[in-house]
C-alpha cells in the first residue's frame, strides 16, 4: 500500500493529556485504515522508545496486538526513510493547496493534538526539513469564513482514505464536521437536504 506517515515528534509541544488524546486518535486512525478497501501502509516515524506515546500505545493495544498491527514504527525520521522529493507535509498553515491527491507521494500528518492551537508549529518543522507542504482544499470547497481549520487525526485519515479511493473532494470533505462550516459551495448539499426533507413529508 501507499505509505502514510504520522510524525510522532511533537510530544514536547503537548500536555500529557493532549498526548494521550493523540494516541486515542491514532487508534481510531488505525481502525479506519484497517477497515478501508485499500489501506495505507502506516508509518509512525520519530517514535522514541519509552516516550509517552510509545508507553501509551503499548498500554492501549497490549503488547501482542501492538506487534501484530500493520504499522511500521521507527525512531528514524521520515526524511531518513523516504526520498525527500516524495514527501509532502500536510499542514493547515501551508500556503499551498492540495488540489489533487497524488498516489506516488508520501503524505505526512503531524501526530499532534493541541487544544491551545499553536499555529504554524508543523509548518515550521516542515520548512526546517525543506519539505513540500500542502493544506487540504477546505476554503475551496466549503463555506468557511472563520474558525480553526485544523482537523483531528481521525478526520484527516478518513479524508485521505476517501480522496484516495474516489478522487472526489466532495465525498472526502464530508468528514469535516458540519458544525465547522456552512456547507459545500456546490448545490449538492442543499439539494440532498431538500430531497430528504421532501421524502419525509410524502
Ligand atoms: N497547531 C498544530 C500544527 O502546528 O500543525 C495543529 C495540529 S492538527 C490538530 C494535527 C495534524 O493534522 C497537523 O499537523 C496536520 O498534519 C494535519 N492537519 C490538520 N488540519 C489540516 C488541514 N486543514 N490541512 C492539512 N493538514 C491538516
Amino acid at each position: 500500500g501507499q505509505p502514510l506517515v504520522f510524525d510522532m515528534s511533537y510530544e514536547q509541544h503537548m500536555s500529557s493529556h493532549d498526548a494521550k488524546n493523540t494516541v486515542s486518535q491514532l487508534l481510531q486512525c488505525e481502525g479506519w485504515n484497517r477497515r478501508s478497501v485499500d489501506p495505507f501502509h502506516l508509518h509512525f516515524c520519530n517514535l522514541q522508545p519509552n516516550s509517552v506515546y510509545h508507553q501509551e500505545l503499548l498500554k492501549r493495544y497490549g503488547q501482542e496486538t501492538w506487534e501484530r498491527l500493520f504499522i511500521t514504527t521507527t525512531s528514524q525520521r521520515h526524511v531518513d526513510i523516504f526520498p525527500r522529493e516524495n514527501l509532502v507535509y500536510l499542514t493547515a498553515d501551508s500556503p499551498n493547496v492540495l488540489r489533487t491527491f497524488d498516489h506516488n507521494k508520501v503524505y505526512i500528518i503531524g501526530a499532534f493534538v493541541d487544544r491551545s492551537a499553536q499555529s504554524g508549529v508543523s509548518l515550521a518543522n516542515a520548512k526546517r526539513l525543506k519539505l513540500a507542504t500542502a493544506r487540504l482544499p477546505l476554503n475551496e470547497h466549503l463555506q468557511w469564513d472563520c474558525g480553526a481549520k485544523n482537523l483531528t487525526l481521525d478526520q484527516m485519515i478518513q479524508i485521505l482514505i476517501t480522496i484516495k479511493e474516489t478522487g472526489s473532494w466532495e465525498k472526502a470533505l464530508e468528514f469535516v464536521p458540519i458544525r465547522k462550516h456552512g456547507g459545500f459551495y456546490e448545490q449538492k448539499t442543499e439539494n440532498s437536504v431538500f430531497i430528504r426533507f421532501h421524502q419525509w413529508y410524502e
